[in-house]
C-alpha cells in the first residue's frame, strides 16, 4: 500500500509531519499491509527534484523508518521518469504519465495538507493525486502545453542535456544548446538533468485548464485501484503558498481537525465548505481570492472522479 505525503520543501514547517503519519502507518501494518510512504520529483528546481535530494529531505524532515514504521520509495525513480502511460477517458487527455510505483501497488492512502495555490487555488487531495503522483511528463503536460527552452544567459554548455534527450532535439548553436520544438517529445529529461537551471518551460497554463489537467491526471492513478483508495485531509496550519514553498509562511486560517473519506472529490468540497463555515472566508478566498477551485471540482465530478456531495459524520 502506497501512502502518498509531501515531506516538505527545505524548511517548510507547515506539511503534516512523521508523528502524524505514524498512526496511519501502525493503522495500515494492522490490516496486514505493507505500507510505504511515497512521493514524485518536482519539475522545479529545489530539494526535492530528483531521488536523492528527496529522500535525503524526508529524512532531514524525519521521514524515516524509526519515526514513521515505514521506508520511503521514490515512486517516479530516480529522476522522475519511471512511469506508466494509463489510457483515461478524459475531456484533455485520453492518456495520462503517472509515477510506476503508484500503478502497481494495490491500494493507496494519500495525507493531504490543504493549503491555497497560485495556480489552482486549491492544493488539496484532486492536487496531490494528480500532481504529486504523476512522472516528470504528467507534470509537464500539467503545466505547459508548450515544450521547453534554453535560457541562453544560464547556459553553460555542459552538453549533459544533450547526452539525455532521447529524440536527439537538443543541438549546439553558437556554443550554446538550443531545442528542436519540431523534435522534442516533451519528456523533461534535460529540465532534470541541467545543473545549471537553464532549461525553461513556460508555467502559464491558465489556471482553469490547469486543473483540469491535474484532476485528469488525478482520474490515472485512482483508475486501477478504485475501491481501495482513502483519503486524509489535514485542515491544520493552513497557508496561502503550498509546502513547496521553503521557509516558515504565516498560517491564514485557524485549525478545522482532520478529514476522512473514501472520495477524493467530496473530500476538497468539504474543505472548502468548513473553512468557509467555521471562518467566513474559504481557504481559498482567504488565500487566492482571483482563482475559482470550483473548476477543479466540478470537472472532477464530470469526468467520474467523484461527487461534489457528502454527509458529514462528525468522529
Ligand atoms: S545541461 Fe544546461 S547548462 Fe548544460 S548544455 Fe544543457 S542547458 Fe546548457
Ligand atoms: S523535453 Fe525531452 S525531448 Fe524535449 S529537449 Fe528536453 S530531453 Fe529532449
Amino acid at each position: 500500500m502506497a501512502i502518498k505525503l509531501h515531506v516538505g520543501e527545505r524548511n517548510n514547517d507547515t506539511h503534516v509531519g512523521p508523528d502524524l503519519i505514524k498512526p496511519i502507518v501502525t493503522c495500515v501494518k494492522h490490516k496486514d499491509a505493507l505500507p510505504f510512504l511515497t512521493e514524485t520529483s518536482t519539475l522545479y528546481r529545489g530539494r526535492r527534484s530528483n531521488a536523492v535530494d528527496h529522500i535525503i529531505q524526508a529524512f532531514d524532515h524525519g521521514f524515516t523508518y524509526e519515526k514513521t514504521g515505514a521506508p520511503f520509495i521514490m515512486a517516479d525513480g530516480l529522476f522522475g521518469n519511471s512511469e506508466i502511460e494509463v489510457p483515461i477517458d478524459g475531456v484533455i487527455f485520453d492518456k495520462v504519465n503517472i509515477a510506476r510505483e503508484v500503478v502497481f501497488a494495490d491500494a493507496l492512502i494519500t495525507v493531504s495538507h490543504p493549503t491555497g495555490h497560485p495556480g489552482m487555488g486549491l492544493g488539496a487531495t484532486l492536487k496531490n493525486l494528480g500532481m504529486g503522483l504523476s512522472s516528470r511528463i504528467g507534470k509537464l503536460r500539467q503545466h505547459s502545453s508548450v515544450k521547453p527552452y534554453v535560457d541562453k544567459r544560464a547556459c553553460a554548455y555542459c552538453r549533459k542535456c544533450m547526452q539525455w534527450c532521447p529524440v536527439d532535439a537538443i543541438v549546439e548553436e553558437q556554443d550554446q544548446a538550443f531545442i528542436f520544438t519540431e523534435k522534442c517529445i516533451g519528456c523533461g529529461e534535460c529540465l532534470s538533468v541541467c545543473n545549471y537551471d537553464a532549461i525553461r518551460y513556460d508555467w502559464g497554463v491558465e489556471s482553469a485548464d490547469l486543473q483540469k489537467r491535474v484532476v485528469e491526471h488525478a482520474l490515472g492513478v485512482v483508475l486501477n485501484k478504485r475501491q481501495r483508495c482513502f483519503f486524509f485531509s489535514f485542515l491544520i496550519d493552513m497557508t496561502k503558498g503550498c509546502d513547496c514553498f521553503g521557509g516558515r509562511q504565516e498560517r491564514i486560517i485557524p485549525d478545522v481537525g482532520i478529514l476522512a473519506s473514501t472520495d477524493p472529490v467530496a473530500i476538497d468540497q468539504a474543505t472548502l465548505d468548513l473553512t468557509a463555515r467555521r471562518h467566513g472566508d474559504s481557504l481559498v478566498k482567504k488565500s487566492e481570492p482571483g482563482l475559482d477551485p470550483g473548476i477543479q471540482l466540478g470537472h472532477a465530478e464530470k469526468i467520474g472522479l467523484g461527487s461534489r456531495n457528502y454527509r458529514l459524520e462528525v468522529l
